[in-house]
């Protein structure tokens, strides 16, 4: 049994810290070589990574600048001291490599480095082998039990470090891959909105010049013409509103908004959609201000999309009423339908982006499932909360809550 010194174990220590606060491997790998040098009191050290996915076993830092030849070089699993060491999970002492027949002399050429002595250790991370550390020509005799015990411990630190900085530069990666499909995403959204916007205001407005002369029955068919063209629009807001979720932390806009007329003028504009389908709208508005801090714009458009839901899943002769109430420090605004309901164990999941309850291709609605998704992320953006509860067949009732602003 080998007893370390306690200078080579407090020695350990400090590399231990130092290595569980490396991230970049080229780094790592570097002080780890140059600390399995010195701690075994070796001329020069070398680390050798098992690939995972070809599962060979290849150069990756030598003492010094690694040469452009060796550097990825594959070492042989079967006849080489690195693949033994690895192979057989075990450390190995060779004195002269010169008398070992798995010795490759071609790497010490090509290192312009004579190597007589070998102490080779594998490394694991947390269960596996990942690759071997050895250290070269012991400056004072033959490596002994002592290097083997601390070049080992060296090892599983080493090991787990490794592996701990390859699963960050992956993650990084994946975070890369990530912004980078979530830029295309943007980028074509916002340049299919746009081109779409284009033709479609040139057929909105050629049809409604149409109607103007036209006989009943090119209205009735104009008519049709104009409905699809401007749920055809609807579908592009929703694209462009996604535009402004996105942009949002940067164009908000806080003002104190009394949320009273706000509502009143929103169901006036809207009272044509409510018309069609014959549908009362109520609203229930006490008499003092309701102030609540918070962008215009994205109000509008939070409020647009409850009104539409609620218009656009209650049957004809249905009944919304919207409600401003006082709660602690906080103004609700309660949109209620009479519509179909939504199932409790959908309540939260509706917020979500592209998240429908009807299956795509048996769909009696319109819409893409941004409408909801894109009130949540500016309610949030503008710190207020909103909520839905529901029974099914009776009707739905949406929540938002804004802290109250009071001058
Ligand atoms: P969509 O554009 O499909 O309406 P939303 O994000 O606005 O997308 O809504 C997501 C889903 O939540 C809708 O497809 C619908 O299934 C459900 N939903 C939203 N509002 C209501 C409501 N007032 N009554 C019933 N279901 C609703």
């Amino acid at each position: 049994m080998s007893q370390i010194s306690s200078t080579r174990l407090a020695r350990m220590l400090d590399v231990s810290r130092e290595l569980n606060s490396t991230i970049g491997l080229d780094a790592l790998l570097k002080k780890i070589i140059n600390e399995a040098a010195s701690l075994t009191n070796a001329e020069a050290a070398s680390i050798l990574l098992l690939d995972p996915y070809t599962r060979e076993l290849r150069f990756k830092a030598t003492t010094g600048e690694m040469l452009a030849e060796l550097a990825d070089t594959s070492v042989p699993l079967d006849k080489s001291i690195a693949g033994t060491v690895l192979t057989t999970n075990e450390p190995i002492i060779v004195n002269d490599v010169s008398k070992d027949p798995r010795w490759n002399p071609r790497i010490s050429k090509t290192l312009n480095f004579p190597t007589g002595s070998i102490l080779g250790v594998p490394m694991h991370d947390v269960i596996r082998p990942v690759g071997v550390l050895e250290a070269l020509n012991k400056i004072d005799g033959d490596f002994n039990e002592d290097d083997v015990a601390i070049l080992s411990i060296l090892a599983d630190l080493a090991g787990v470090a490794i592996e701990k900085a390859r699963l960050f530069a992956e993650l990084q990666q994946a975070n890369q891959q990530l912004n980078e499909l979530d830029r295309l995403k943007s980028d074509f959204i916002a340049v299919a909105s746009h081109e779409l916007r284009t033709p479609l205001s040139i057929i909105l407005g050629y049809v409604t010049y149409l109607r103007e002369d036209a006989d009943p029955d090119s209205i009735r068919q104009l008519d049709r013409v104009l409905r699809a063209a401007v749920r055809l629009r609807n579908l592009i807001q929703d694209m462009l509103n996604l535009q402004y979720v996105d942009a949002g932390r940067t164009s908000l806009e806080k003002i104190p908004v009394d949320l009273a007329p706000v509502v009143k003028t929103l169901v006036a504009e809207r009272n044509e959609i409510f018309l069609t389908k014959e549908q009362t709208v109520k609203t229930i508005i006490p008499d003092d201000p309701m102030s609540v801090l918070v962008d215009r714009n994205m109000l509008q458009v939070i409020f647009n999309n409850l009104l539409d839901n609620a218009s656009k899943f209650t049957p004809e002769k249905g009944e919304i009423t919207i409600t401003l109430e006082r709660h602690g420090d906080e103004v609700w605004t309660i949109i209620k339908d009479t519509g179909i309901g939504i199932p409790e164990d959908q309540l939260k999941r509706i917020f979500n982006r592209f998240y429908q309850l009807e299956p795509h291709l048996r769909r009696q609605y319109e819409g893409m499932g941004l409408g909801l998704a894109i009130a949540k992320e500016l309610v949030e953006l503008n710190r207020g909360r909103i909520w839905a509860d529901s029974v099914m067949g009776e009707g739905s009732q949406f929540y938002i809550a804004f802290l109250s602003y009071e001058t």
